[in-house]
């Protein structure tokens, strides 16, 4: 039973200035489709998601100051989280007592090639060296090893 986008957007997510842009709104449908809320996050700087509530928090500053292809990034990263946790119930119970700045390795590392293969998927054109520009290193050379070596390997490897 989906809501319409209309009531989605109304019941489920914070009022925020998204940018209106046809790739972030890509994600935002994406959002509606997971069936997940989207809310103003109090942390500072902070974007992150929440298993248990189905909640993508959003650092809502970013919005306006920061360029879109680190939007789509960031997003794209935390929708890559929430498909990630509907496939691997397991990373529930290993995140559970844990801060959000404080994720275990392998679940971050697959949060980011989840979500730059979403972006693929859903037709995005971000390169995979402007994805990981927005990396921290030592993940972002990982991260590019993993997504420039294509779809088709380690889906379900890591
Ligand atoms: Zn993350």
């Amino acid at each position: 039973m989906q809501q319409s986008k209309e009531q989605w957007l109304a019941t489920r997510t914070d009022p925020m200035n998204w940018p209106n842009n046809e790739y972030f709104q890509l994600l935002i449908d994406k959002a509606w489709q997971l069936n997940v809320e989207l809310r103003s996050s109090k942390i500072h700087e902070l974007w992150y998601y929440r298993p248990d509530s189905r909640t993508i928090y959003i650092w809502e500053p970013d919005l306006i100051n920061e360029p879109l292809a680190y939007l789509l990034t960031v997003f794209g990263h935390e929708l890559g989280h929430v498909t990630d946790f509907d496939r691997h119930p397991e990373f529930v119970a290993r995140t559970k007592d844990l801060h959000y700045s404080n994720v275990p390795w392998d679940i971050e590392l697959s949060g980011f090639v989840s979500g730059f293969r979403l972006l693929s998927e859903l037709g995005i054109p971000l390169a995979p060296e402007t994805f990981a520009f927005f990396i921290a290193p030592p993940m972002q050379q990982q991260v590019l090893e993993i997504i420039q070596a294509g779809p088709q390997q380690s889906r379900e490897s890591a």
